[in-house]
């Protein structure tokens, strides 16, 4: 019963300022790494990523959230190190950055600097922001667990240093070169038929965007939040 009430209660001034704070949206690919245009599953991540984006972005923008997109047009060629100097430039409260794996395993995961590395001559991020995203990360997985349980494998949140090319520089370039939060969620693993049937379908996307809408309110919540426990 108090849950659902809980549910049900917006909330009307969570920032003390009355604030609409800066959401960017990172639809992965393409960039200098990847087009993202490979098809798995008929589907591809470029296009799953900014499908579940322009999702997200209307939730939140419903929300009270100023949200700032790095890209205009599924197939805009944006680089990493710019995706991340949007989120700067806007002094974004999250840069929350969609992609899809490719992997063997199955499901999301939720990624974060959890070290510093170096690109293009560039050491970053600093302590604040690796702080801050890792927050962030941890709020972003409490509501994907509960909202796409049974639905898609809980990959948990890890460090960048977990990814091949955090492994290789430390962190992400596009966490490298970011001055304000930064997350990468791996929605799905597309290459797994069942993962890409889920986020193909409308409801799976919906389902994605509000879950990630969730633990973004969670993190940073908007004048017009859902209350969330
Ligand atoms: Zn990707």
């Amino acid at each position: 019963m108090r849950l659902t009430l809980a549910l049900l209660a917006f909330a009307t001034a969570v920032d003390a300022q009355g604030r609409h704070p800066t959401i960017v949206i990172d639809p992965g690919h393409p960039s200098e790494v990847s087009s993202g245009a490979a098809v798995h599953n008929g589907t591809s991540e470029v296009h799953v990523a900014w499908q579940v984006g322009q999702r997200l972005a209307t939730l939140l923008r419903a929300q009270g959230y100023a949200v700032v997109m790095t890209k205009s047009a599924e197939r805009t060629n944006v680089s990493n190190v710019d995706r991340a100097r949007i989120g700067n430039r806007t002094q974004a409260a999250l840069v929350v950055r969609l992609h899809c794996d490719d992997s063997a395993d199955s499901g999301y995961a939720i990624y974060h600097p959890d070290r510093q590395g170096t690109s293009h001559g560039r050491t970053g991020p600093n302590e604040a922001v690796m702080r801050a995203s890792a927050a962030a990360a941890e709020s972003l997985h409490v509501s994907m667990s509960k909202l796409l349980a049974g639905k898609l494998k809980d990959g948990g949140v890890r460090g960048d240093s977990k990814t091949a090319i955090g492994e290789q520089q430390g962190a992400l370039t596009g966490s490298i070169y970011s001055e304000v939060p930064v997350v990468l969620v791996e929605m799905v693993t597309l290459s797994n038929p069942r993962d890409a049937a889920f986020i193909k379908a409308p409801r799976g996307q919906s389902l994605m965007a509000q879950a990630i809408a969730e633990g973004i309110g969670r993190y940073a919540p908007a004048s017009n939040s859902p209350r969330v426990r």
